[in-house]
């Protein structure tokens, strides 16, 4: 089975590098020239275009960065969509709203093709070791085709629904997520502010009923200061605007996603969308008279 792997940022890199060691013949592409360097060291073929990248591939996966980079290369010029066999799976794994991947079902369906979205939970290491979460939105009979290209990737594979369940699940995984998270960079500004050390504090959380990966992960990040990217403020920002419009498309109330993706609009306000969305604890320790220069 012939692999296309497009996108190769943070996440996509380390998903084509699994599908390499794997074994799968792969060609990649990326926007940005020289990242698909190594890879192409190790065996992969880089393709000049979209379109080229998935003219001999059975299955295409994408993982891009938000709606409208999708659009851009599956369906714009010299896009995916151009070089799709008949026959082949179409795979993004962005993180998107609802509606555009229905818009590329529909798409590759008028290619003779089949279409799955596959966005995913866990973060650069576990995109590494090949332990992703996959929610998946297709037909049952499309992903059993493509599982042996999803399997490398990924710890669980969830079958949501049809396409667009997937994307749903996605944006309220990432709204729990970036509530938690900021009631713990909350929970140790108060702390730090009455004298406690983050070490203890931490000993204490983790040890308690609240502790969870994500909670060990960004609190670590925290007490060392180390807001080297796993996940970028500008994806979270991202995330929580598209499950703001689904909220609104549904009239569900979310106050504290309106809370949090106001925080996050400021961290991109202040330039920090390229760091980790640890680094939201700096405009949280901001607003209590820390750290002033943010
Ligand atoms: P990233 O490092 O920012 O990589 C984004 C990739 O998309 C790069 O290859 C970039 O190409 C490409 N891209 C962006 N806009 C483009 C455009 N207009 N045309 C062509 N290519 C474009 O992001 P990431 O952290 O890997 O995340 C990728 C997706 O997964 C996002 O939707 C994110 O929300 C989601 N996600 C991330 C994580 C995480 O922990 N990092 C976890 C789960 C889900 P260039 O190299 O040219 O910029």
């Amino acid at each position: 089975m012939r692999a296309a792997f497009l996108g190769l940022g943070i996440m996509g890199s380390r998903m084509s590098r699994r599908l390499l060691d794997a074994g799968f013949g792969l060609t990649v592409w990326n926007r940005t020239p020289g990242r698909a360097k190594d890879l192409v060291q190790s065996g992969a073929r880089e393709a000049r275009a979209p379109s080229e990248a998935a003219r001999d591939a059975d299955v295409v996966l994408t993982m891009l960065g938000d709606p409208a980079s999708v659009r851009e290369v599956i369906l714009g010029p010299n896009g995916v969509l151009e070089g799709l066999p008949s026959g082949s799976i179409l795979i993004d794994l962005t993180t998107v709203d609802p509606e555009t991947p229905r818009e590329l079902e529909k798409a590759a369906a008028e290619k003779g093709a089949f279409f799955l979205e596959a966005p995913v939970t866990g973060s650069r290491p576990a995109a590494s070791s090949g332990e992703l979460v996959l929610m998946v939105g297709g037909e049952a009979e499309v992903l059993s085709r493509a599982e042996p290209v999803l399997k490398p990737l990924s710890r669980r594979i969830v079958h949501m629904g049809p396409v667009g369940a997937g994307a749903r699940m996605k944006l309220l995984n990432n709204l729990i997520i970036a509530v938690s998270m900021q009631a713990l960079y909350e929970g140790m500004t108060l702390g730090r502010q009455g004298g406690l050390r983050d070490e203890a504090m931490l000993e204490v959380l983790l040890s308690s009923a609240s502790a969870s990966p994500l909670l060990k992960m960004k609190g670590t990040a925290v007490q060392n200061r180390n807001f080297e990217t796993n996940f970028s403020v500008k994806h979270m920002a991202k995330d929580l605007f598209l499950a703001v419009e689904e909220a609104h498309r549904r009239n569900v109330p979310l106050p504290l996603l309106m809370t949090v993706h106001a925080l996050y609009e400021s961290a991109l306000a202040r330039g920090l969308g390229e760091e980790d969305i640890a680094a939201l604890v700096k405009i949280t320790e901001q607003m209590s008279g820390l750290n002033p220069s943010v």
